[in-house]
Order: C-alpha cells, then sequence, then structure tokens
C-alpha cells in the first residue's frame, strides 16, 4: 500500500512538473522523428538489457537515453517518450511472459522517476551550461556531471522503493547501493548521450541514427564476448574437475594417461616413479578411513613439496601416487626419491582419532625407472616397469627405493 502510494506520489509529481514546464519548445515534425527514432532503438535495446533480481524486484544495466532527450525536448516531451516506452516495454514483457506480478506498477514508477530525475537534469543543464560552455570540454564535462548527479537521484529515489519494500533495511545496504553503480556505464551514457544531443540539435538524422546502430553493435558483441567467455570458463572448470582428484587435489589418473600421450610425442628423458604406502591397510584397520584420508593427504604433500614445477604429481590410485621426474640425470633422480622416502620416513601425518588429534608414522616404497621416450618405449611401459621396481622394493622389505636406468648414466644429452 505504501508503496503504491509513493510510486502514485511520483508519477504525480512528473506530471506536475511536466505540465507546468510549458509547451514542448520545438517543432512538432522534429518531435516527432525524433521520438519515433528514440522510441524504436530503445525498444529493441530492451531486449539486451541485462536483468538482476534483487529479492523480489528486478532492476536492469542497460544504457539509458532519457538524458539527451530531456535536453532536447524538455520535461512535456520526455513525459511522452518516458510513457509510450514503459508502456510498450510492459506490453512486450507481458506478451513475452517475463512480467513481474506488479508489472504494470513499473510503468508508473519508471516514467515518474525517470521525468523528475531527468526534468532535474534539464534545469541544471539550462542553468549551468553557460558556465561550462568556455571551457574546454566544456559541453562534456557538464553531461559527465549531470550524468553523476541523475544517477545519484536515481538511486535515492530507487533506494526509497527497496526501502518501503523491505529490501533494504540498513544504511549499509543503501550505501551499497550506491557504490555499486559502475563508472564505465556512466562515462558510457555521457558520452552517447552527449552525441545523442549534438545530432539532436544540429538535426543530423543520419548521424543519429548511426550512433544508436553503433551502440547496438558494440555493445551486441560485448555481450556475445561476455557469453562465449562464460561458456569457456564453464568448460574450463569442468575439465579441471574431471582431471582434479579431490581428496588431495592433486591430478588424478585420467590427466596422468592425458599427460603419458602427450609425452610419448616427446623424445624426453623422464624419469617414472611409482610411490605407494607401506602396510597402508594396517593404517586403515588401526584407525579408520578418515585417519588414512589424512595419511593420504600427508603423502601427499610431501611428494608434492620435493618436486620442481616441470615435474608432474598424480594419484594414480588408492594410496598410489605417480611421478613423472623431467630435466634431471638418473642420479639426481634416484637422490630425490630417496629425499621423498627419507621426508616420509621421519615425518608424520596428523589425524583427528577418537576425539583426539594423533600422529601417525608411516613408511613408503618407490619404484623408479629413468629411461628416453622412444616407440619402442612409450610411457606406459615405462609406468608398468617402475611398478614392476616398486613390487620389488615391497619384496625387499619396503621402505626403500629400487631405481633403474637401462641406459648408462652418462647418456644425459642435453
Ligand atoms: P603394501 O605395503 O604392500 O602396499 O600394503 P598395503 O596395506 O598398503 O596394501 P595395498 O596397497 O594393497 O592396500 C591398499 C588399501 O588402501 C586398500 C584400500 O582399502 C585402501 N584405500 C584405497 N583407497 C583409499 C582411500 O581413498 N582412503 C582410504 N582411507 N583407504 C583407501
Ligand atoms: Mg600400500
Ligand atoms: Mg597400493
Amino acid at each position: 500500500m505504501k508503496v503504491k502510494l509513493y510510486i502514485f506520489s511520483l508519477f504525480a509529481a512528473s506530471l506536475l512538473v511536466a505540465f507546468s514546464s510549458g509547451p514542448v519548445q520545438i517543432e512538432s515534425t522534429t518531435f516527432l522523428t525524433a521520438l519515433i527514432i528514440y522510441l524504436f532503438f530503445s525498444i529493441i535495446y530492451y531486449n539486451m538489457r541485462i536483468f538482476q533480481k534483487k529479492g523480489g524486484t528486478t532492476t536492469d544495466y542497460g544504457i539509458s537515453y532519457s538524458m539527451s532527450f530531456a535536453l532536447f525536448t524538455g520535461p512535456l516531451g520526455l513525459l511522452i517518450y518516458e510513457f509510450l516506452y514503459r508502456l510498450s516495454s510492459y506490453i512486450m514483457q507481458k506478451s513475452a511472459k517475463r512480467a513481474d506480478p506488479d508489472e504494470f506498477l513499473h510503468i508508473f514508477y519508471n516514467a515518474g522517476s525517470f521525468v523528475l530525475v531527468h526534468s532535474a537534469g534539464y534545469y541544471l543543464y539550462q542553468f549551468l551550461l553557460p558556465y561550462f560552455q568556455p571551457l574546454p570540454f566544456g559541453f562534456w564535462l557538464l553531461l559527465i556531471l549531470l550524468v553523476i548527479i541523475t544517477s545519484f537521484l536515481t538511486d535515492f529515489i530507487i533506494s526509497i522503493l527497496f526501502y518501503l519494500l523491505g529490501e533494504i533495511t540498513t544504511r549499509e545496504e543503501a550505501f551499497h547501493f550506491f557504490k555499486d553503480r559502475s563508472r564505465l556505464d556512466m562515462a558510457k551514457t555521457s558520452f552517447t548521450n552527449g552525441f545523442l544531443l549534438l545530432f539532436l540539435i544540429e538535426g543530423r538524422w543520419e548521424l543519429l541514427v548511426s550512433l544508436f546502430i553503433l551502440n547496438y553493435i558494440v555493445n551486441q558483441s560485448f555481450h556475445t564476448k561476455t557469453q562465449s567467455l562464460q561458456a569457456k570458463e564453464e568448460r574450463d572448470k569442468f575439465r579441471k574437475m574431471a582431471y582434479t582428484d579431490f581428496l588431495t587435489g592433486l591430478y588424478n589418473r585420467a590427466f596422468m594417461d592425458k599427460k603419458m600421450e602427450q609425452l610419448n610425442q616427446t623424445k624426453e628423458q623422464v624419469g617414472v616413479i611409482v610411490a605407494d604406502i607401506d602396510n597402508f591397510k594396517r593404517i586403515n584397520d588401526d584407525y579408520n578411513h578418515a585417519a588414512g584420508d589424512s595419511v593420504i593427504r600427508h603423502f601427499a604433500q610431501t611428494l608434492a613439496s620435493t618436486l620442481s614445477k616441470d615435474d608432474y604429481l598424480f594419484r594414480s590410485g588408492g594410496e598410489e601416487f605417480a611421478v613423472f621426474l623431467r630435466n634431471r640425470s638418473f642420479e639426481e633422480m634416484a637422490e630425490l626419491a630417496e629425499k621423498m622416502r627419507r621426508e616420509v620416513a621421519s615425518g608424520s601425518a596428523e589425524a583427528e582419532f577418537k576425539g583426539e588429534t594423533t600422529q601417525i608414522s608411516y613408511t613408503s616404497s618407490f619404484g623408479l625407472y629413468c629411461f628416453t621416450i622412444s616407440e619402442k618405449m612409450p610411457m606406459e611401459k615405462a609406468f608398468i616397469r617402475a611398478d614392476h621396481l616398486l613390487i620389488e622394493a615391497k619384496r625387499n622389505g619396503k621402505n626403500r627405493v629400487t631405481a633403474e636406468s637401462p641406459q648408462p648414466a652418462a647418456a644425459t644429452v642435453n
């Protein structure tokens, strides 16, 4: 009820302002031409606006041409334009079945608030123009100033509406509302309306229409680009998810297979490590599955901390991990695997067990196979070799590294 009263007072006030401003000061054919062009393009753009739901109310972000129309025709002309424009938007929303339940009220709210705000802009323009005109870029500075003032007024009127609707309750929320306005949007509105006004004043109809079309093209291409960027982001996210192991955040087996295929195209010297936690079943049994998970995570972190950025680490399954080492000699690789083993054996994983934080010590075994990729020896084969070397390490008593390289160690050629 209060909301309706507010909206109708806004509209009544705008009628008062418009009719007391006297008749439209420009010739009627000029006025009609401008009105038709403005309505035509506003309605086309209406479908491009980006709608944003804020609570129960929909606000839209799109460029408004009301300022230049107001400055050209005055408050009464503006009222005619606004009313027709809002009425046709209403009809379009209605036929697209997108209308809010109180969409009809929006006509009066939008027409009322825009007429009031831009009539204020009109009078300010009349008053300030003589002061700004002598300045360099005075016209444009004045328009920027007017856009700032009218944006502020628009936000003020709308924040009262939201307050009455109960969607703004605190001063901070109202303040946020003002802060959200984009400076770029204001600049766009200033310059577009500035040019439109100059073309109107000089009766340059072709330029006027061209500017509207340019605006449409720029907006549309931006719109398309934004959408395709969003689509790409979405795809990347899914791809990332498909290649990520959720327990450790590392790459998963699927990514490992993909990486192996890629590496097969090269002739790199690579070290494949298969690393596995010793007696892990016992950890799961002595503690519980969640504690086991903590140990797996700790193992992953320990391995990751010894690697450099060119190496790859994957969770190849369960408590087994694979490492692809690059740009290193066989000795360096063997040393690194030994370092991993040592660090695991000397550290411990932190886990929650029976409501307390417990340290769990454990060991791990490693199979390392260092080789040069070729058609005869692709990554998949080397991975099987490394797995056999791991089994050997387990058989020989666990907590050890078994390494092998078919070439003499000095074969590293750079
Ligand atoms: P070994 O020293 O020979 O490696 O003995 P092990 O006990 O570690 O034996 P194995 O590697 O076969 O044990 C794997 C166990 O890991 C079996 C499975 O229940 C457990 N496991 C696999 N994935 C997970 C997991 O994500 N979380 C937990 N907590 N346990 C897992
Ligand atoms: Mg194991
Ligand atoms: Mg295992």
